[in-house]
């Protein structure tokens, strides 16, 4: 399983002897053949060689789909440099957009777009009669638990009466709604989770919800109405669009955040220039890229300031022979990873995109 740990880690890695190829493959086999996804590499190593990607990383990454890869995942990502010692296979149970890139680091940008929408979470399904518990990391349940109260009866003529009756089922209903919280909040922290989804019938949510510890409760990020009986199927696809709202609404908020600050002289800075420029000054907090922003630029081979604005010097350090890029914006993105911050691909159509598709909230 990817992790964030991977991230910085590649981040920090650089090509010395030859070139990294960073691949995403779509490997999805409800939706394409086999031969189609082997076809579909083989144009990309073709691709890749051309932008001269070395012999023997290309023959690795087919030797591996061909052999190793036991096609279990809908996708998979390889950071190949074999030259300075990188193999890194990543089988991923989610699709990805299949693409490769040639560079002197790895093109981490859809990678760390994964884990910030596929970082685990916790669903309780809450009936009257327990609860169905689920840990659902990168878009898969990878845990499930049960708790079982007391069956809630159901009325029937004689006997009791009915608001007799009623006290009666309640109080159960109660007990085991109860059972359930406390089955949810060790669940939630052997998970080590800190995102909880609630499900159920509205009622059920808001009983359930008064029983939990309070520093769960406030981890609750949504809920969805939905049958006891679902299944886990619907249980994953329900969530994901809960979270996907709560992500764009995220992004929106940084953007928004952004630009207030930034108004205010605050500790905000738009445009690549001014962007490249605090982080340079290690001043990131949370670095906000528009998706698929490119640029080219300059780097300083000395002290690695990343600009756009050409100079006989290099405005941190002075040296004179800065080395032009591609692309500065997957540098930046590099460094700010390194530096601990945050990076947030925005999707385009935001405000962003109003002040130059990329900027930085500051440490101060
Ligand atoms: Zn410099």
């Amino acid at each position: 399983m990817i992790a964030t740990a991977d991230l910085r880690e590649l981040a920090g890695f650089t090509a010395v002897k030859a070139p990294v190829l960073s691949l995403y493959l779509d490997t999805d086999l409800s939706r394409n053949q086999k031969d189609q996804v082997k076809l579909t590499l083989r144009d990309l190593l073709e691709r890749a060689r051309g932008a001269d990607a070395p012999t023997d990383d290309l023959q690795r990454i087919a030797r591996y789909v061909d052999l190793e890869y036991d096609w279990q995942g809908k996708g998979l990502i390889i950071f190949s440099c074999l030259a300075d010692g990188l193999w890194q296979p990543f089988p991923v149970p989610v699709r990805v957009r299949s693409e490769i890139y040639v560079g002197d680091k790895a093109y981490l940008i859809p990678f760390s777009n994964l884990l910030d929408q596929y970082a685990p979470y916790s669903v309780a399904l809450v009936g009257r009669e327990g609860a169905r518990l689920f840990l659902i990391d990168m878009g898969g349940i990878v845990r499930e638990e049960d708790t079982v109260g007391e069956p809630i009866k159901h009325h029937k003529q004689g006997g009791w009466s009915a608001p007799r009756f009623q006290r009666h089922t309640e109080k159960h209903a109660d007990a085991n709604l109860r059972a359930a919280a406390e089955a949810t909040s060790r669940f939630c922290d052997a998970a080590g989770c800190s995102r909880l989804i609630l499900a159920g019938t509205g009622e059920n949510m808001a009983r359930f919800r008064e029983f939990l510890p309070s520093p769960l409760r406030q981890a609750v990020v949504g809920t969805m109405s939905l049958d006891a009986n679902a299944p886990g199927s619907a249980v994953v696809e329900r969530s994901r669009e809960i979270l996907s709202d709560l992500e764009e609404q995220r992004e929106l908020g940084l953007v928004d955040r952004l630009i207030t600050l930034h108004h205010a002289n605050g500790p905000a800075a738009i445009g690549l220039a001014d962007t490249l420029f605090v982080l340079q000054e290690g001043r990131v907090l949370t670095l906000l890229v528009e998706d698929g922003l490119a640029a080219p630029g300059i780097v300083c081979p000395d002290c690695d300031y990343l600009t756009v604005n050409e100079a006989e010097r290099c405005l941190f350090c002075g040296t004179a022979n800065a080395r032009p890029v591609r692309n500065i914006v997957e540098r930046a993105v590099h460094k700010a990873f390194q530096q601990g911050a945050r990076v947030e691909v925005v999707r385009s159509g935001t405000a962003l995109g109003t002040v130059g598709q990329i900027g930085a909230l500051l440490r101060y």
